[in-house]
């Protein structure tokens, strides 16, 4: 054994810091055993490897080249002053990782599957259970790679719904208890590649980035692309309008499954980037969107088909059906200007519904990470106790309910009254306890305080 010591292998392991490549960026832990450079500069095999490949293509040979007055060729020991001096990153810990509460490899039946979002997810029952059966039957394909002649299609899916109604918290919710990256992207920002906006592989991209730049686990992770509705063809309209049926166009290919290249840490391949080759195959796409005017498109067939009866008189028979979008089918979503190869690639078609004042109340309290819950939690540090009067939480959500923006609102108008809580309560060490009242929501009265081992006094 050589008695030389590598100073820098131990300084490694004191401070939890690791190389990264100068290329690719990802850490040794991930590329494997760097190629040290001078001036403190490393490189991965991978990136080494291609910049050999790309250097043998080019035709003329570089040490034969002329000296070329006014062309210099970069000297890396010149960069002295451009350069890192270091070129590390913090080393992710180890061990600090937790088992997920599903395991992809050994995926649960789907009953399990809700049960675990139903801690999180108020209603939307059978937006749940449709999510629950399409993931399960996803990565138990992905598990067993079954590609055999009996081909299992992907579930892919499509959530029709309005705004506030929990979509992107599902597809969020979901992703953690698989613990698999996510990337959440808006339709409306993404464009064919070319144009001004984020070429459609950059949604790929941001799966990357999502899984530390592990195309292996990015391979198996989800992709929520928002707003889908905004990508409709319009109706009625007198030109052609092909932004919108080109970017369905341009997702086909991702949604049915290929090899793609994906510019790393960039939203354009044009970017002077690395690139890797993702395979979509076993990812799973779940597009979201309000559809906003579909009820009216399911309305008008609903009564063309009654109509076509003896029963021509009851035309405004669907007019106050509240679960009207629940009916959807995969013609109307092309009358409503989506590609029927896009939907085709949506197999598994599920909508959630509006929320009421009862389930908004619901969600201020009952989920796991309920925002009441947050607040009394951080109440709770400085030993005040948070309570709220079922009517207090009434109010909160018939305040929500005007703004008409489902659950989204809720947070907003609580955070607006519990301002003055957070910034009020902490100065008087005497305070034992806080009840919000319906008063106080209102604006017609002030909080309940209790002070420590005495009666109630009103705030
Ligand atoms: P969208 O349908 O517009 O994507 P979001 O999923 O972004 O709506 O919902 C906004 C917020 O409202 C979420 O972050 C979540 O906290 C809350 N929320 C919405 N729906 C529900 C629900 N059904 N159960 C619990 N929380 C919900």
């Amino acid at each position: 054994m050589s008695d030389k010591i590598d100073f820098n292998e131990i300084e490694e392991n004191e401070d939890g810091y690791e190389k990264y490549c100068f290329m690719c960026h990802r850490p040794e832990s991930v590329t494997g055993k760097l190629i040290e450079m001078p001036n403190n500069l490393y490189v991965c095999a991978d990136c080494m490897q291609k910049s050999m490949d790309a250097m043998s293509n080019i035709p003329f040979d570089m040490s034969k080249m002329p000296n070329i007055p006014g062309i210099q060729f970069v000297n890396l020991s010149d960069m002295d002053t451009v350069l890192p001096k270091r070129q590390r990153v913090k080393k992710k810990k180890e061990g600090e990782k937790k088992a997920p509460a599903l395991n992809i490899k050994d995926i649960p039946a789907p009953h399990k599957i809700k049960a675990q979002l139903d801690e999180y997810v108020i209603g939307q029952e059978y937006a749940k259970k449709a999510m629950a059966v399409a993931v399960y039957n996803h990565y138990k394909r992905v598990a067993t790679d079954t590609m055999d002649d009996i081909e299992i299609e992907k579930s892919n899916m499509l959530m029709i719904g309005p705004t506030g109604s929990g979509k992107t918290y599902l597809v969020k919710t979901l992703a953690r208890l698989l613990d698999v990256p996510l990337a959440i992207a808006d339709a409306t920002s993404l464009t064919e590649a070319g144009y001004i906006g984020d070429d459609i592989e950059s949604v790929l991209s941001k799966l990357l980035a999502a899984a530390g730049n592990d195309v292996e686990k990015a391979e198996r992770g989800i992709v929520f692309i928002d707003e889908i509705d905004k990508l409709a063809k319009k109706r009625n309209a007198s030109q052609r309008d092909v932004s919108g049926e080109s970017v369905q166009q341009g997702l086909l290919k991702l949604l049915e499954g290929s090899q793609v290249e994906v510019p790393v840490g960039a939203n354009s391949k044009n970017a002077m980037v690395p690139l890797e080759t993702i395979d979509t195959k076993n990812i799973l796409f779940i597009c979201g969107g309000a559809f906003p005017d579909l009820e009216e498109i399911i309305k008008e067939r609903l009564n063309k088909h009654s109509s076509m009866g003896f029963i021509a008189d009851l035309k405004d028979k669907y007019d106050g059906e509240k679960d009207l979008l629940s009916k959807v089918t995969v013609e109307d979503l092309r009358k409503f200007g989506m590609i029927p190869e896009f939907i085709g690639r949506l197999p598994v078609i599920f909508t959630l519904q509006g929320l009421n004042e009862e389930m908004l109340v619901k969600i201020l309290k009952e989920p796991k990470n309920a925002i009441l819950k947050q607040y009394q939690k951080l109440l709770a540090l400085d030993e005040v106790k948070l309570n709220f009067d079922e009517d207090a939480l009434r109010a909160i959500a018939a305040k929500a309910m005007e703004k008409d923006t489902g659950a989204r609102a809720l947070r907003s108008i609580i955070e607006e009254f519990m301002l003055d809580i957070m910034y009020e309560i902490p100065k008087d060490d005497n305070i034992g306890q806080v009840t919000i009242t319906k008063e106080y929501i209102e604006g017609t009265g002030g909080p309940l305080i209790t002070m420590r081992g005495q009666q109630r006094i009103t705030g």
